[in-house]
């Protein structure tokens, strides 16, 4: 049987779900879409934005590139992805919310925080992830570089909050946040525990959303 069939039998059976069990739904998707929430999450196959949140076709707009990331604004003639899909979920669609999801074991920053040796990783992957070369620092001068667990569990916290940064930059998300119309949240997913954190601007730390799992 070739690796492809599992998804085209899972693809049946999302199709009689959508189709058979939800005619309304399918109905209200043929017309277009209008999702409030943007989600930036990794590409690692783990992580899965609409898997974890429950959510059904047309709930969520969704980036994914590996670690999370956002660039900063930048005006010039180069290919913006994640930009272009910034600037269609806010401009146009307007979504309410951007929640950038990261976490725990992520390789990309697990190359970032190789990079720091002087190792960079492939063509195009240690160049993409140095983006978050400033989130880098900050873990290495928290809490250094002796347990690297730790110490990729804090990268991968910082990278969120420089992205959320990065996202600032942007002048059509910074107008929509000033006018109250556009929130930005961090999460981390811990693969681990099955926990997630949110970021609060307040405490300045992630505090619990959804507890570990406990049977
Ligand atoms: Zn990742």
């Amino acid at each position: 049987m070739s690796d492809l069939q599992h998804f085209i039998d899972g693809f049946r059976t999302f199709q009689q779900q959508l189709y058979r069990d939800n005619e309304r739904l399918a109905a209200k998707l043929a017309k277009g879409q209008s999702p409030k929430t943007l989600v930036i999450a990794c590409s690692d196959s783990r992580v899965d934005p609409a898997l974890l949140t429950g959510s059904s076709p047309g709930d969520i707009f969704t980036v994914r590139n590996v670690a999370n990331l956002v660039p900063p604004y930048e005006s010039d003639n180069a290919y913006h992805g994640v930009s272009a899909a910034l600037e269609y979920a806010v401009c146009y669609l307007k979504v309410r919310d951007i929640i950038v999801l990261g976490h725990s074991g992520c390789g990309g920053i697990s190359g970032l925080l190789s990079a720091a040796d002087g190792e960079m990783v492939g063509e195009f992957v240690g160049r993409w992830v140095d983006i978050a070369a400033a989130a880098r620092e900050r873990a290495l001068a928290r809490v250094g570089s002796d347990d690297e667990r730790e110490l990729s569990c804090v990268c991968e916290q910082e990278a969120i909050l420089t992205s959320l940064n990065n996202l600032r930059t942007f002048p059509w998300i910074k107008k929509r946040i000033v006018a109250g119309s556009l929130q930005l949240h961090g999460w981390y997913f811990e693969i681990e525990t099955g926990q997630l954190l949110g970021y609060s601007a307040e405490t300045e730390s992630y505090e619990v959303l959804v507890e570990e799992y406990s049977s």
